[in-house]
């Protein structure tokens, strides 16, 4: 699949929503998707973004498992996890992500 660059929308901002008079609304500059097309500033079809937006989650997927996987090399993935153990007890509402 070929990569797409893709700008942020510049009608909504890159929030994919529009705030109306009464309530917000999916914003029809990008299609709710918050970006466009770098180039042409136009929208790409829903399922094009889905395909350009799942080829990059796969690509910072394989960023955090490389930089996990250099962490446990150097014997640091257990401080990592206790360090975002408590990082996430700061926050409100925090998960309980722990890494794995
Ligand atoms: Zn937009």
């Amino acid at each position: 699949m070929t990569t797409i660059p893709l700008g942020r929308c510049e009608i909504c901002l890159g929030k994919g929503v529009i705030q109306g008079i009464f309530h917000r609304m999916e914003c029809a500059g990008c299609h709710g998707a918050g970006l466009v097309h770098k180039e042409t500033g136009e929208a790409l079809e829903p399922a094009v973004m889905v395909g350009q937006l799942r080829q990059r989650l796969g690509g910072v997927a394989g960023v955090i498992e490389q930089q996990r996987q250099q962490l446990e090399r150097q014997g640091l993935a257990g401080a990592a996890k206790d360090y975002a153990g408590q990082n996430n007890k700061r926050h409100r509402g925090g998960g309980n992500w722990t890494g794995d």
